[in-house]
């Protein structure tokens, strides 16, 4: 139902963005990907969804431009690219810091101030921003991801209420933990802050905050951004869906 659509998911070159990308393609969408990795890889997965790609870093706000400039006129925008640190907050590496806000919160207001004047004109649009169960409840060792994701669920809103009459909805999903790179990648440094093995802070900080104990899939994240994509997500708009396990309800 998304033929004729143009949707560019950034950070779809793994994980949760390259699940949406897929289900996007499936509903017709023409996919432009984003993000980093192998080439050969990259080219596989191009040549897969009829996709090009933009390996603009979303940390610089003159790539964005660029990338957005290449794009032409985007309907469906999902932003979904973001990185993790975890450290305490006095020995939080302030280069992390400064990352993770740009690429995690400011990389979203960059695309969606570029995307909005096409969605305006068309009369439609989807802004979709893969926030996290962090951008409504924080953990530990997490400062500079948990403040970006709030922000991001804030700014989430804000566009809502701006596009409201304009067909353009902006939405949240919120995953809790999802097995990714990701994830897998902040293991060693959670080993290290809270001195625990592996399989500890897997079932011990990770699955314990999930009351499933069942980790999320990126293809449940995709269901969800197609369904926000329907026609029967017209008057959806600033909402924040969590697909957590129950985390977000304790
Ligand atoms: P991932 O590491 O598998 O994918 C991240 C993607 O972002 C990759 O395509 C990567 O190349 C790209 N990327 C990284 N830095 C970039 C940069 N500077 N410029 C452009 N692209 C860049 O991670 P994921 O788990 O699929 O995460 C995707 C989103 O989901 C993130 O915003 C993350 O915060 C969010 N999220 C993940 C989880 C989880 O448990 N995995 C939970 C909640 C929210």
């Amino acid at each position: 139902f998304l033929e004729g659509k143009r949707a560019l998911v950034t950070g779809s070159t793994s994980g949760i963005g390259l699940a949406i990308a897929r289900a996007l393609h499936a509903e017709g969408a023409d996919v432009i990907l984003n993000g980093f990795g192998d080439a050969e890889e990259i080219a596989q997965l191009c040549e897969e969804m009829g996709a090009t790609h933009s390996g603009a870093d979303l940390t610089d706000v003159s790539a964005i431009e660029g990338m957005m400039k290449d794009a032409g006129g985007v309907d469906i925008l999902v932003n979904n690219a973001g990185m993790q640190h975890v450290a305490p907050i006095d020995e939080f590496p302030v280069a992390k810091w400064d990352g993770i806000i740009s690429l995690n919160l400011s990389a979203v207001f960059h695309t969606a101030r570029l995307a909005v004047p096409h969605m305006k004109s068309a009369g439609w649009g989807r802004i979709i921003n893969t926030a996290s169960a962090h951008s409504t409840t924080a953990s530990p060792f997490k400062a500079a991801y948990v403040a970006a994701k709030h922000g991001i669920a804030g700014l989430t809103k804000t566009l809502a209420l701006e596009l409201a009459e304009q067909n353009i909805t902006a939405n949240c999903i919120s995953p809790g933990y999802v097995w990714t790179s990701l994830v897998e990648g902040q293991i060693p440094d959670t080993m290290k802050s809270r001195g625990l093995t592996r399989e500890e802070v897997i079932n011990d900080v990770l699955l314990e905050r999930q009351p499933t104990k069942k980790f999320v899939q990126p293809s449940d994240v995709a269901a969800m951004a197609v369904f926000l994509c329907g026609d029967a997500a017209h008057n959806i708009t600033g909402a924040n869906y969590e697909i957590d396990g129950g985390w977000t309800a304790q």
